[in-house]
């Protein structure tokens, strides 16, 4: 593809980009549910145990991988024009680290179910998988795809690849991406009679609570509700946990178990100001059992921002948010060593490096469009 197609194609995101930049509507600041009674769920254990440790920022990364499919995998003549292609945005994330995989196919009416794109490991194992979304098309009519991933924190650095299945004609070959290797902070947490129970007796409730937040995690929309990068969700930068980290609960009988940190930890008094990190839909604004007083937010297909511990919530559910709008304040609702908010991110289901879209968009149209069609 040439220039032409390209400008032609910004006239038509011009003028036809506006509807999947959904405008946010003001939150409905109200109803906070305070209540501190009990819902249900699994050990996404975020606990303010240790001391403040510089925060790891993620280096930005503008790698880029590409593939095309031969001309003659091009079944129709316009499809000629527009050859299927792929490219991996960011491709060189670090352990926890997300990336966008973009996918230009020829136009197909009534395509039944959208394509998949999956990171294998070094040993060709599936690691991590996500949905494609529609972004538009281009001016030759090709239709533009993104999906988006993360790299688990606990698969091995090196050589990594992204596979695409779904495609109507042969498919794409693989995309070689490197993931960079990091090291993981080891902490142990004493936990005391309260939160030893909270972690260790069962109880139906916290599993119909995980089964319900897992549902929610494991939806990919189809709404674009945030293009640009993520903003802290409070000001103050004192962490006491970081992404990743290794734990060891120590529970009041002696025994142990290990758990990885899913979010970042900020210590902060109870009653500070949470705000939202990005625009987004309320998909939960609720209490529940281990995780207290809980706010989640959709961003993008398959992205969502996760606020625990919350004294009170000033959100409710299906609510628009914009970055910045009040989610609530902070507390040490649920299973909590202190007072702190746990932060955390997911993509595609994969916790995911918060850090990593404060440094960079996760969704950039402008710059699919470019490694799709330059
Ligand atoms: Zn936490």
């Amino acid at each position: 593809m040439k220039k032409s197609p390209y400008s032609l194609l910004k006239v038509l995101l011009l003028l036809f980009a506006p509807p999947l930049f959904c405008a946010a509507a003001p939150a409905g600041c109200a109803a906070g549910s305070r209540a501190a009674g009990p819902s249900g769920e699994v050990p996404a254990a975020s606990v303010s145990a240790g001391e403040s440790a510089p925060a790891e920022t993620a280096a930005p990364e503008s790698a880029v991988a590409e593939t095309a499919v031969p001309e003659a995998a091009a079944p129709a003549p316009e499809a000629a024009e527009a050859p299927a292609r792929a490219a991996v945005l960011n491709a060189a994330p670090r352990l926890g680290e997300p990336f966008a995989v973009a996918l230009a196919l020829p136009p197909e009416p009534g395509r039944d179910s959208p394509p998949r794109a999956f990171l294998l490991d070094s040993a060709g194992r599936r690691t991590a998988r996500a949905t494609f979304f529609s972004i538009g098309a281009n001016g030759a009519g090709a239709e533009v795809w993104a999906a988006l991933l993360a790299v688990p924190s606990t698969m091995r650095g090196g050589e990594a690849a992204v596979r695409i299945e779904g495609l109507p004609a042969p498919g794409l070959e693989d995309i070689p991406i490197t993931v960079g290797g990091r090291e993981f902070v080891s902490e142990t947490i004493d936990l005391d009679d309260l939160n030893t129970a909270l972690r260790t007796e069962p109880d139906p409730r916290k599993t119909g609570e995980a089964e319900q937040l897992q549902t929610i995690l494991r939806r990919t929309g189809t709404r674009i509700y945030a293009e640009g990068p993520f903003i802290p969700p409070v000001t103050s930068t004192r962490r006491t946990s970081f992404y990743g980290d290794r734990r060891v609960f120590r529970y009041t009988d002696g025994s142990t178990d290990n758990a990885i940190h899913a979010g970042v930890d900020y210590g902060i008094p109870t009653g500070t100001r949470v705000s939202a990190c990005a625009p987004g839909r309320v998909v939960l604004a609720r209490p529940r059992i281990v995780t207290g007083n809980s706010v989640v937010i959709e961003h993008l297909p398959g992205v969502y921002s996760l606020y625990y511990h919350l004294d009170s919530i000033a959100v409710r559910e299906d609510d628009l948010v914009m970055a910045g709008t009040i989610l609530g304040e902070s507390g040490a609702t649920g299973l909590a060593t202190g007072p702190h908010l746990h932060w955390e991110v997911r993509v595609a289901g994969e916790n995911t490096d918060p850090d990593a879209l404060i440094a960079r968009p996760l969704l950039d149209r402008n710059e699919i469009f470019a490694k799709l069609f330059e």
